[in-house]
C-alpha cells in the first residue's frame, strides 16, 4: 500500500477536487450524497489514526454536515470548500505544517486550472 504521505496527497487531491466541483447552490439530492460520502470516507480512509481524528473533527458540532441548510456546510460550493480547507488545516496544524491561506482556495484548486 501507499505511504501515509503519498496516500494522504492524492486524497487531498481528490477531496478538493470534489469540493471544487460541488453545485455553486447545491440542491438536497446532492446535500445528502456529499454527507454520506464524507462520513463513508471518514470510516474507510486507509490510514487509521488518521481517519480517527478526522471522523473526530467532522462530529465536532460546528463542523457537522448537516443537510437541508442553505447555510451550512452542504449548501454549495464556496461552503463546501471552506469547510474542506478547515479540515485539510486541522490536519496542517497537527502535523506542524504551515495553514493554507483559504481566500487562495479557488486559485489554487478551481479556476487555476490549466485545462
Ligand atoms: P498535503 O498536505 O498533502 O497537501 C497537498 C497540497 O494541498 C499542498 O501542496 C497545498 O497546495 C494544498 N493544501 C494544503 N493545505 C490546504 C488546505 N487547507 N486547503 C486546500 N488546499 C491545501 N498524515 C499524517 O501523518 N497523520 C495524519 O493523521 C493524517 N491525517 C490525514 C487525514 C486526511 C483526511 C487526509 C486526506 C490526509 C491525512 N494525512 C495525515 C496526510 C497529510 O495530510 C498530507 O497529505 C501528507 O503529510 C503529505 O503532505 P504534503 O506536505 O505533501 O501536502
Amino acid at each position: 500500500p501507499p505511504d501515509v504521505e503519498t496516500l494522504g496527497r492524492s486524497t487531498w487531491t481528490l477531496l478538493h477536487t470534489i469540493a471544487a466541483t460541488y453545485p455553486t447552490t447545491a440542491p438536497r439530492e446532492k446535500q445528502d450524497e456529499m454527507k454520506t460520502f464524507m462520513n463513508i470516507f471518514s470510516r474507510v480512509y486507509p490510514c487509521w489514526v488518521c481517519a480517527e481524528d478526522f471522523q473526530r473533527w467532522i462530529e465536532r458540532p460546528e463542523n457537522k454536515l448537516v443537510p437541508g441548510r442553505e447555510e451550512g456546510h452542504l449548501g454549495g460550493r464556496a461552503s463546501l470548500e471552506q469547510w474542506m480547507c478547515g479540515a485539510h488545516n486541522e490536519v496542517n496544524r497537527k502535523l506542524g505544517k504551515s495553514e493554507f491561506d483559504c481566500r487562495r482556495y479557488e486559485e489554487r484548486w478551481r479556476t487555476g486550472w490549466a485545462d
